[in-house]
This record gives structure tokens, C-alpha cells and sequence, in this order.
């Protein structure tokens, strides 16, 4: 029984963990990069209302209505939100990504 002194193969394993560590760095990019589901093809939610209406008449209720294409309104008071909510339907018409036009026929 002799004891070897020395390991033969203590070869260094920093170039595999760095090659490692790369392949596993671009897999992560590659899973983290999703294609946007929500393209507007109408089907999606692409515009949002929220209103905050307690039941209470005491407390002043206010609401948002925003939309992807930047639409982004906000009321505070009983007759505003029923403003807004008149101005959400007729923005849900009018909206460029629920409605995309073709070419430019605006004209
Ligand atoms: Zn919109």
C-alpha cells in the first residue's frame, strides 16, 4: 500500500464551469423572451375600467379607464364615473388597436 502524493488527473475545471455558465446565461435570455400573446386582435383585453363605487353615498367613488394605444382617463365623483364609463364604450369603438386601420383611409 503506497500512498500516491499527488492526484494525476487534478485538471483545472474553470474553462468547463465558465462555458457552463454561459450556456446556461443564454438559455435563461431564450426562456425570459415570450412573443406578446396580446397582439389587439380584438379577442384580447387591450382596454381597462375600473371604477371604485361604494355602496356608501358619503363616499365619493372614482374610476380609470385606460387603454394600451395610451388612452388613460380618470373620474372622481358619482356623475363623472358615468362620464367615463360612456367615454370607455365609445372609446372601445374608436380605439386604433381594437379597430386597426388599413392604410390610411382617415382622409
Ligand atoms: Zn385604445
Amino acid at each position: 500500500m503506497t500512498p500516491s502524493p499527488v492526484p494525476q488527473d487534478a485538471t483545472p475545471a474553470a474553462p468547463r464551469t465558465a462555458v457552463g455558465a454561459k450556456d446556461a446565461a443564454r438559455q435563461g435570455v431564450l426562456s425570459a423572451v415570450r412573443p406578446d400573446p396580446q397582439a389587439g386582435d380584438g379577442r384580447t383585453p387591450v382596454a381597462w375600467l375600473h371604477i371604485v363605487a361604494p355602496p356608501s353615498w358619503s363616499v365619493t367613488p372614482s374610476g380609470r379607464s385606460w387603454c394600451r394605444c395610451g388612452w388613460d382617463r380618470t373620474a372622481i365623483g358619482r356623475a363623472a364615473v358615468q362620464q367615463l364609463i360612456e367615454q370607455h364604450k365609445q372609446h372601445r369603438d374608436a380605439c386604433p388597436l381594437l379597430h386597426p386601420q388599413e392604410g390610411s383611409k382617415a382622409a
